[in-house]
């Protein structure tokens, strides 16, 4: 008789990988947009983005000897690593190290607000969504025109 399997659900982790400029060239794609979240050992100490590479970002970030780990999340617009970068700084908020003072600035020339200021959680991340789905329309219709 077989042994059955038996699955275990754990809490969700993420994987930070250390912060230096050989690891992050191995780990981010050239010309990526995306979010990004600098840390001390375990503790917060960054948030940041990129609208055009976070690899040319991170390779160059004046934290780098300072921040001992890193994890970041591609994105496919600015819109979209705006919305990620402002969740993560409203989720961090006070455990920054105090080294994100100024709130996350929306893409240049985009006029976005930020959606979690005004909104919590759930309904911050409902207006992002609404956000996504009206740029991914725009794309679309953009798209058919090229
Ligand atoms: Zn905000």
């Amino acid at each position: 008789m077989e042994k059955p399997v038996i699955l275990r659900w754990t809490e969700a982790h993420r994987f930070a990988f250390r912060f230096k400029q050989r690891v992050v060239r191995a780990m981010v794609p050239i010309r990526t947009q995306g979010a990004y979240l600098l840390l001390s050992g375990e503790n917060p100490l960054y948030i940041g983005r990129s609208d055009h590479c976070v690899r040319s970002r991170l390779t160059g970030h004046p934290l780098l000897g300072i921040a001992t780990h890193f994890l970041w999340e591609p994105c496919n617009s600015s819109v979209r690593a705006f919305c990620l970068e402002a969740f993560w700084y409203h989720r961090l908020a006070g455990e920054l190290g105090g080294l994100n003072l100024i709130h996350p600035a929306s893409p240049t020339g985009s006029g976005l607000s930020c959606p979690f200021c005004s909104m919590d959680d759930e309904a911050g991340l409902t207006d992002a969504l609404r956000r996504f789905h009206a740029e991914s329309q725009y794309a679309s219709v953009a798209g058919t025109r090229e």
